[in-house]
């Protein structure tokens, strides 16, 4: 069989998260520290405030995961803005059967949907991190004959002559230079920009990769908790690649773009520091100082707080979003 390398990706995840535990290889965000989850409910609750209080609110989280950082946002909403709390009814986009049961466990009156665009209709605040990593690219090698495409037989990698990347117009690519997209991801994104512009709302996704789009062959593989070869047999190994902020940018069509802003400087400025050190004087002395080295971890530029990124697609009458300022 020869497949093209976004359907092996396609294939390759939907069988790692439909029977794997993907928390035993790698460790996420909200799983570091319950204060990132508990910033982003505030994250919400601000643009809900600024949306002008809208009941009811569709609060969605595109892939959840365990769960763990709707289960800290729900628990800040509630406590910080109760009428935040009785507005919202809860939306999950999850496609893995397993990964739903978990999530009902911690998350229950949740509805769950296959994809983005089956949300329903009116006013929106989605949150997503590492969500967009996850999905299939696709990757185009410049040849000194012209392109090709990346597809993947019998566990290697085979090159098929293609037309040239939609992304590639424009610039000197080098001969054996990669070129990545992902389809799925813009046409996401496109799809919710105009949903948000017509609808109201704000979507916000945390994801790793550069600002700016950069040739380079980013996909990754993890099994349990190593780096290993992407072409393992599909459900063996996590596969992510670079999300590319300024395609997605680029598609969100009439929504406001802010961002991508990097992790460390969009956490500092949600009050992660401080929310961090009041937690921490309740705590004994070693829980105190794991939080605090938690914190560090999240927003340290070397650590996850460079690489990772934030961006918000809002509707273009909303102010700029909690994080995005200076
Ligand atoms: N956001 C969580 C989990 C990240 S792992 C965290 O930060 O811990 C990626 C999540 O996206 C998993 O829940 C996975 O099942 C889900 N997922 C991956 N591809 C998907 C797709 N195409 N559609 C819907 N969910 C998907």
């Amino acid at each position: 069989m020869i497949e093209r390398l976004d359907a092996f990706m396609a294939r390759a995840n939907a069988a790692y998260y439909a029977t794997r535990d993907p928390f035993a290889d790698f460790t996420t965000a909200p799983e570091i520290s319950q204060v990132f989850g508990e910033l982003l409910g505030l994250w919400a609750a601000v643009m809900w405030q600024s949306m002008g209080a809208p009941d009811p609110l569709i609060l969605a989280e595109a892939g959840p995961g365990r769960g763990t950082l709707m289960a800290d946002a729900l628990r800040a909403i509630r406590r910080t803005m109760p009428p935040f709390a009785a507005a919202l009814r809860l939306h999950l986009v999850e496609t893995s059967p397993r990964l739903r049961a978990v999530q009902a466990d911690r998350l229950p009156g949740a509805i769950w949907h296959d994809r983005i665009d089956d949300l329903p209709a009116g006013p929106l605040v989605l949150l997503a991190n590492e969500f967009l990593d996850a999905l299939p690219i696709r990757q185009h090698v410049r040849r000194d004959n012209g392109w090709t495409e990346r597809h993947v037989a019998d566990g290697a990698f085979l090159e098929q002559p293609a037309d040239a990347p939609s992304r590639a117009a424009g610039r000197p690519i080098a001969e054996g230079e990669v070129i990545e997209t992902c389809p799925a991801a813009t046409e996401l994104v496109a799809n919710l920009g105009a949903r948000l512009a017509a609808q109201g709302g704000a979507a916000l996704f945390l994801d790793y990769g550069p600002a700016r789009s950069a040739p380079g062959d980013s996909l990754q593989a993890l099994a349990a908790g190593r780096p290993c070869d992407p072409l393992v047999p599909p459900g063996t190994a996590d596969l992510t690649a670079h999300v590319d902020f300024q395609a997605l940018a680029e598609a969100a069509g009439p929504a406001a773009v802010h961002g991508p802003r990097a992790q460390g400087l969009f956490l500092a400025e949600l009050g992660l520091f401080q929310r961090t050190g009041r937690l921490a004087e309740t705590l004994p002395p070693a829980r105190a100082a794991a939080l605090i080295a938690s914190a560090q971890r999240l927003a340290e530029p070397d650590r996850m707080g460079r690489l990772f990124k934030a961006i918000a697609l809002c509707h273009p009458a909303l102010p700029t979003p909690p994080g995005f300022a200076a």
